[in-house]
This record gives structure tokens, C-alpha cells and sequence, in this order.
């Protein structure tokens, strides 16, 4: 089967995480304080904090916005579950914004119309996370408009997007937002095994991260309330073990260092499957010009006006050729745990339109030229038996 993405690790890759078993720090230590800075570096935030996932990432990055249980997050149907979970962990409520018929990407206009009548009902939320779908950035520079007319604090998910650009800078560098998260799980653009990061220009939001990420405690002399001797530290608030170990933390910095070359590497892949699909009845990925995709994913859609086939037959027999074809993502208004809550499909008329038609095609690093032309010539086979 040819996956859908798969990791690239090097002999580098396995020298650094070998170099840190042998050393004193395992877990958080040297290795994770040279990553946070690395990362800061490349992306251009002030302060980047390391915690074990993309989903305890989001997690305390609301709490760190103050998200409780009188307030409301939005966020786009069309992500993975963890972009509204980490609002539900805070008791918050949850609600959708519909995505944009061409990028897919929560759509600022639904966001402009549906901001404007929460406003009206004293309904606003506290918290919107656009995603950044398959590595294309949102439209940042319209949604912190909307920002700061309604007071809203925005994180960005940037699980697909870690080496992706909008307007000429780097995603993560929060221009644009108070937070920007990134995933470094296997099938991301680069990875430590589990990780996440988050990054911010906010000196009092990264304080209260790095506090989340570790128990609520401190061990900081001069944030002390007390000091009863050589042994005290502080639970200053409430935490959770969120922590990177040093393994991964080698791991990372090590893959970082590839990190443009991966970019490269996924934007070569997409002109390429650009030419050999550009007659099949498919909706191609469009690159807006603000924007420099991270092409975590390769997602067509089926184009309507040109094909009835079945979609579920078209990913069966996909699969059937040894293709791992995905889809990305099963709105999270479908999922029963959120249906049960009553969300209703009739009001993401764009989200079920892409649920209906949408393929992730094969999208990773060592993705040989054979491989793509086989994908190629199979989906035209399987379209042209129309
Ligand atoms: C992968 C992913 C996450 C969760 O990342 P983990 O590191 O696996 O916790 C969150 N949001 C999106 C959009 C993702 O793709």
C-alpha cells in the first residue's frame, strides 16, 4: 500500500536521539529549551513552548487564553476532532463556521456574518481557531480584522502548515494571532514521534503555558511566594504533565534542520500530480498568492459538473489498488459524540459538499515519480469509467 504520508527519518535523525540516551537528560531538559528556540527562530515568534501533542498544545493554549466554561470557541468542521476538543477539555461550548468552497479553510465571510449575529445575541465567542488546511495558510490578515472589532483571541492550528508561508513570513510568527500551534506526529511535515508546539509574541500567555505544561508548578526563585528551603518549588496554579522529552526534543531539532527541503520537496509533488491529473474531472488544489502551501495533504475533490460517480466506489477501488488514499476530514459535526449534541448538517452546506467529494492523494517526502504516475493513471482508469 502506498500511505497517504509517512515520516522521513534520516541517519542524523537517529545519530541526535542516540546522542541524548546516552547523555543525563532525558526527559525535558538542554535539548527541549534549544528546540523552543529553534523553532521561535525559524518561524519568527518571540517564544516557542514544547508540550507532548498538537492536542495538549491547544489544550492550554485556551486555557492560557482563559477559556472557561461560560465561553464559546469556534472553529472549521473541516480539521481533526482535537481543534474542538481542546474546547470542550475547557467546558467551553463549541461551535462551526463553514468552509470556503476553494480553499476549504474556515471562510472569513461566514466568519464576518456570523460574528455580526453573535454580536447582536451577545453570543460572541471568546476563542477562533482557523486551520490551516493540507498547509495553505487562512486568510489571517481578514480574520485578525474581525479580531479585534470583537475582542476575540485567535489560534491559529498549524498542524499542517510548519514551514508554509502568508505574505511573504513564515506561519507561526503570530502576526496574525495570539497563538499559533504545530503537530509533530509522524505524518505532519516533520516529526519527534508525539509533539506539538506553541508559538506567541505574548510574553504573559507564554508564562502561563510554560506553567500549564508542568503541573502548575515553579521553581523560579523570583516568582516565589515563599521559599521554606533548597527543596521547595510551587504549585501555583493548576497543570498537567504536557511535557517533550529530550529524545524527541533531538529528534525534532534534527528534522528542523530538513524541514525546508521537505517543503520543497511536497511543492515539487503538487506541480507534479498538477500535470498528470489537470484532464481528469478533479478539482485541484489552488494556491492562494498571499500564500506558500507546507502541502501536508494533496487533496482533490471530485468535480460535479463534470463527474456522478460514486465517491465511496472511487476511494474503494483506490484502496483496492494498493493506493492509501484518505479523507480529510469527517466533518466533526458527524462524529456521533458531537451529533449527539445536537449540531445540524443542514447549516455547512460547503462542509458536506467537500465531505461528499473530497480525496487525500499520496503526500510525503520519499514519494517516488513512479509511485505518483501510478496513482495518476490508476484515479484515470477509474474516472474514465464513466
Ligand atoms: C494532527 C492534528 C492535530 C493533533 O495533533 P497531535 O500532535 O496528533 O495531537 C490537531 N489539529 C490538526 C488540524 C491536525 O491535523
Amino acid at each position: 500500500m502506498i500511505p497517504y504520508a509517512r515520516q522521513n527519518i534520516s541517519d542524523l535523525d537517529i545519530e541526535a536521539v542516540i546522542a541524548v540516551l546516552k547523555s543525563d537528560f532525558l526527559t525535558q531538559g538542554p535539548k527541549v529549551l534549544e528546540f523552543e528556540k529553534a523553532i521561535a527562530n525559524y518561524s519568527g515568534a518571540k517564544f516557542a513552548v514544547a508540550v507532548s501533542n498538537a492536542t495538549s498544545a491547544l489544550h492550554i493554549a485556551c486555557l492560557a487564553a482563559g477559556l472557561t466554561s461560560q465561553d464559546t470557541l469556534w472553529t472549521s468542521p473541516i480539521s481533526f476532532v482535537a481543534s474542538a476538543n481542546c474546547g470542550l477539555y475547557c467546558g467551553a461550548k463549541v461551535k462551526f463556521c463553514d468552509i470556503h468552497p476553494k480553499t476549504y479553510n474556515l471562510d472569513p465571510e461566514v466568519l464576518e456574518t456570523k460574528l455580526r449575529e453573535a454580536a447582536a445575541a451577545s453570543d460572541l465567542p471568546k476563542i477562533v481557531i482557523p486551520v490551516h488546511l493540507a498547509g495553505q495558510s487562512c486568510d489571517m490578515k481578514k480574520i485578525s480584522e474581525l479580531a479585534k472589532k470583537y475582542s476575540l483571541t485567535i489560534i491559529e492550528d498549524a498542524s499542517h502548515a510548519i514551514g508554509g508561508s502568508y505574505r511573504n513570513k513564515k506561519i507561526g510568527n503570530c502576526e496574525f494571532s495570539d497563538m499559533t500551534v504545530f503537530s509533530f506526529h509522524p505524518v505532519k511535515i516533520i516529526t519527534t514521534g508525539e509533539g506539538g508546539v506553541i508559538t506567541t509574541n505574548n510574553p504573559q500567555l507564554y508564562e502561563k503555558l510554560i506553567s500549564l505544561r508542568s503541573h502548575g508548578i515553579t521553581r523560579a526563585q523570583d516568582k516565589l511566594e515563599r521559599n521554606d528551603g533548597p527543596w521547595y518549588y510551587e504549585q501555583q496554579g493548576m497543570g498537567f504533565n504536557y511535557r517533550l522529552t529530550d529524545i524527541q526534543a533531538a529528534l525534532g531539532l534534527s528534522q528542523l534542520t530538513r524541514l525546508d527541503t521537505f517543503v520543497e520537496r511536497r511543492n515539487e509533488l503538487a506541480d507534479m500530480y498538477g500535470r498528470l491529473l489537470n484532464k481528469l474531472p478533479l478539482t485541484l488544489p489552488e494556491i492562494d498568492a498571499d500564500c506558500v502551501s507546507a502541502f501536508h495533504l494533496y487533496i482533490v475533490c471530485l468535480d460535479r459538473s463534470r463527474t456522478d460517480m460514486n465517491h465511496r466506489e472511487i476511494f474503494e477501488k483506490l484502496r483496492a489498488a494498493e493506493i492509501g488514499v484518505n479523507l480529510h476530514y469527517i466533518p466533526i459535526y458527524r462524529q456521533p459524540y458531537y451529533s449527539r449534541m445536537g449540531y445540524r448538517i443542514q447549516d455547512f452546506p460547503i462542509a458536506e459538499q467537500y465531505y461528499s467529494t473530497a480525496i487525500s492523494l499520496p503526500m510525503f517526502f520519499d514519494l517516488s515519480a513512479n509511485d505518483q504516475e501510478y496513482v495518476a493513471e490508476t484515479l484515470k482508469t477509474i474516472l474514465s469509467r464513466n
